[in-house]
């Protein structure tokens, strides 16, 4: 079988209430599993870098607008058979606060998209990687 590498970024964003904080997931419209958004590097510019990817993705996906606060991303593995291909995926999530916008305008790559508590967040993620991912990002950072 041919195997394909990609990568994706995107983005764990936090937005600050006055009573908590609350983080952006969302569903994603063909696998319907609830996910962080993120995207191709690449998609749509040559040589983008992966930062931008994920800014672009997670406006695109969770209509909202954000900024990276720690340039280090988590970075996680999944393989998955499309077309008779491996496809073998990496994909840097960047530490994102919010900024503006409404995730009610997220694009049709998504069917829903909302912010939640953090324990909705373990409730509701569907892969094991994306809940390793938001563990270690809450632990590599103190959001106060
Ligand atoms: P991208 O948003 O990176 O362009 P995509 O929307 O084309 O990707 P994926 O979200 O990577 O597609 O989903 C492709 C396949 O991988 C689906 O079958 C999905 O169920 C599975 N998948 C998605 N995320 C994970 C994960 N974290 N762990 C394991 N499998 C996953």
């Amino acid at each position: 079988m041919k195997i394909k590498k990609e990568t994706s970024a995107g983005g764990i964003v936090y937005k600050k209430t006055d009573r908590n904080i609350l983080w952006l997931i969302t569903q994603h419209s063909q696998h319907k599993g609830w996910v962080f958004p993120k995207g191709l590097v690449g998609d749509t510019v040559s040589d983008e870098p992966k930062e931008v990817a994920a800014l672009r993705e997670v406006e695109e996906e969770g209509g909202v607008k954000t900024k990276i606060v720690n340039p280090k991303p988590v970075t996680v593995f999944y393989s998955y058979t499309w077309n008779n291909m491996r496809i073998d995926k990496t994909v840097h999530y960047y530490l994102m606060e919010y900024l503006s916008g409404d995730p009610a305008n997220h694009d049709w790559e998504m069917m829903d998209a909302k912010f939640v508590t953090e324990d909705e967040v373990r409730r509701i993620l569907t892969y094991p990687s994306d809940k390793q991912a938001f563990d270690t990002i809450l632990k590599q950072n103190t959001l106060s």
